[in-house]
């Protein structure tokens, strides 16, 4: 059985066969009229029973981190319950860390922890005493440092917070380790790249493989890297041109390191399996750490109203920017805020004079089209508070939303008690798509796991890990669930005309499933076994014994 998740709709007849030749679908549909089409001694390779579906895409994902922090202690639920669940990781993890690294860990979400609260400098300490450690919270927008780390780091006890974060601090306003915003980036980016430049090829190469192998298990064939920098795009550039990338990626390149990537000579298509062509501006902070950019303040620590990190002309001016230079541009922006400054950039950029002002009212007469007045297809990424008349003016414009079904089994908790009433619209796919903007959907991991068959039964669902409901309204069915991953993860990633869906002349990126999750208890989807996950007609995950022989 194949899910085609073509746009016109399944075949009327249900396609039982698919015909790859040269790595392309040369055929999909009913079984004899596919075999017809083989050529003689062309290879069987039989189902029984399985599903079909497109390769799945990840359309934000951040790829490196995800093989990075592979490499470091798993503190995440249900690995870590607790703070000395935390500490023996981190233990283990300081016994095969190289000396001159920082011990590192990931995944902790402090409302999840039994303890309730952040793991602090001491607590690190106790667990790594004589060197560098660090704690990523699973947003990547905060962490834990230990002593050694804070000083390495060069952050005093008295230490003033900046302005585009924050530290934690104890009763008597001593640094407690924590560490909010934008110099958690700092730390996080300086580490990475120290790291990187540490290692040879063979182990950057590891690194990508490692990412791969783990997204390719969960049947995805492609997916974009929201964080690349001059330092993780060679590495995938080094394995692509050594034939070990086995999954499509497209690079969202860092704001500040576009000048770097025109000097590099990486931007543009690189291969069938390497593009960078757009660029990543973070607007706002996270939802889980309680930093996105909001309007009045947050009810729970550490309180305030989010931070944004650029005014609005100055978000204007970089989008107009890029916008000149032909990059489509991907902005975070979760809080409403946050939100709002993104789309007055869009908009100033896209009803910009007598012939950008008509191409909005096309637009907005063509809402669903996809931006007919947003060629390049900037993006929104995350925009979790976009409430309705945000979401209006998004439709509008033409923008793409990328957005993380998954938050809210994972993080919408948290959610519900940082937004309260306000909660039920926050992620509200389902009104988003009723005004017309194409949603695509992505699992921003590692900030939570890569699957995509947890989202997509979050985006039907929307139920939080206690069983809250949120939003019900905001609910989608199965087929448009899918299709985040699927047809509309191709659009926000500009590759549509290849990817996205099994119709002839399109790439052979598919998944083989156990069980078809159209008809499937949505409950039910995220066990449903991927056998095979197959790049341009290459099986590049095999768990099933699909492909004897490879
Ligand atoms: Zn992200």
């Amino acid at each position: 059985m194949f899910v085609t998740m073509a746009s016109g709709g399944e075949p009327s007849a249900p396609a039982g066969a698919m015909l790859v030749r040269d790595g392309r679908i040369a055929a999909v549909g009913p079984a004899g009229a596919v075999r017809a089409a083989a050529s003689p001694g062309a290879r069987v390779v039989r189902l029984d029973g399985a599903t079909v579906v497109p390769g799945l895409i990840d359309a934000h994902c951040h790829v490196a981190d995800v093989g990075y922090l592979a490499a470091g202690a798993d503190c995440s639920q249900p690995s870590a319950p607790d703070i000395p669940a935390v500490q023996a990781r981190l233990r283990e993890a300081a016994g095969r860390t190289p000396r001159g690294s920082w011990v590192t860990g990931s995944g902790y979400v402090e409302y999840k922890l039994r303890e309730g609260r952040h793991p602090t400098r001491s607590d690190l300490d106790q667990a790594v005493p004589d060197r560098p450690a660090v704690l990523y919270h699973t947003s990547l927008h905060a962490c834990v440092l230990n002593t050694a780390a804070l000083a390495e780091a060069g952050l005093a006890d008295r230490q003033p917070d900046p302005p585009d974060g924050a530290f934690g601090r104890d009763s008597d306003g001593l640094l407690d380790g924590v560490v909010y915003e934008g110099p958690m980036f700092e730390l996080f980016v300086r580490n990475l790249r120290a790291d990187l430049a540490r290692m040879d090829a063979a182990a950057r190469a590891r690194l990508v493989q490692t990412a791969s192998g783990r997204l390719a298990a969960f049947g995805l064939t492609a997916a974009c890297d929201a964080d690349m920098r001059q330092d993780s795009l060679p590495a995938f550039a080094e394995a692509d041109a050594d034939g070990l990338l086995s999954m499509r990626i497209y690079g969202l390149v860092v704001h500040d390191q576009v000048d770097w990537l025109l000097a590099s000579g990486l931007r543009g298509r690189r291969s069938d399996r390497l593009a960078a062509e757009a660029v990543k501006i973070w607007a706002d902070g996270g939802m889980s750490s309680r930093t996105a950019a909001i309007y009045g303040s947050y009810p729970v620590p550490p309180y305030g109203s989010g931070i944004l990190y650029f005014g609005r002309d100055e978000l204007t001016e970089m989008v107009r920017d890029f916008d000149a230079r032909g990059f489509q541009v991907a902005i975070h922006a979760q809080g409403d805020r946050g939100i709002e400054t993104a789309l007055d950039a869009y908009a100033a950029t896209l009803t910009r004079g007598a012939a950008g002002a008509a191409r909005a009212a096309r637009a907005a007469g063509a809402a669903g089209a996809g931006g007919a007045g947003n060629p390049l297809r900037h993006r929104i990424e995350h925009g979790g508070a976009l409430y309705p008349p945000l979401a209006a003016r998004a439709a509008a414009l033409g923008i793409v939303v990328v957005s993380q079904p998954g938050f809210l089994s994972t993080l919408g908790d948290g959610f519900a008690e940082a937004f309260g009433d306000r909660s039920e619209q926050l992620y509200s796919f389902g009104s988003w798509q009723r005004a017309g903007t194409t949603v695509a959907g992505s699992s921003d991991a590692p900030v939570i796991t890569a699957d995509p068959r947890l989202g997509i039964r979050d985006a039907i669902l929307r139920r939080t890990g206690s069983g809250r409901v949120l939003g019900s309204a905001e609910r989608l069915t199965s087929r448009d669930a899918l299709a985040l991953y699927t047809r509309r993860a191709a659009f926000a990633a500009r590759r549509e005309d290849e990817i996205g869906s099994l119709e002839p002349g399109k790439l052979a990126d598919f998944a083989v499933l156990d069980a078809n999750p159209l008809d499937a208890e949505p409950e039910q989807i995220p066990g449903i076994g991927v056998l095979a996950t197959v790049v341009g007609g290459i099986p590049v995950h095999d768990s099933g014994g699909v492909f004897p022989g490879g």
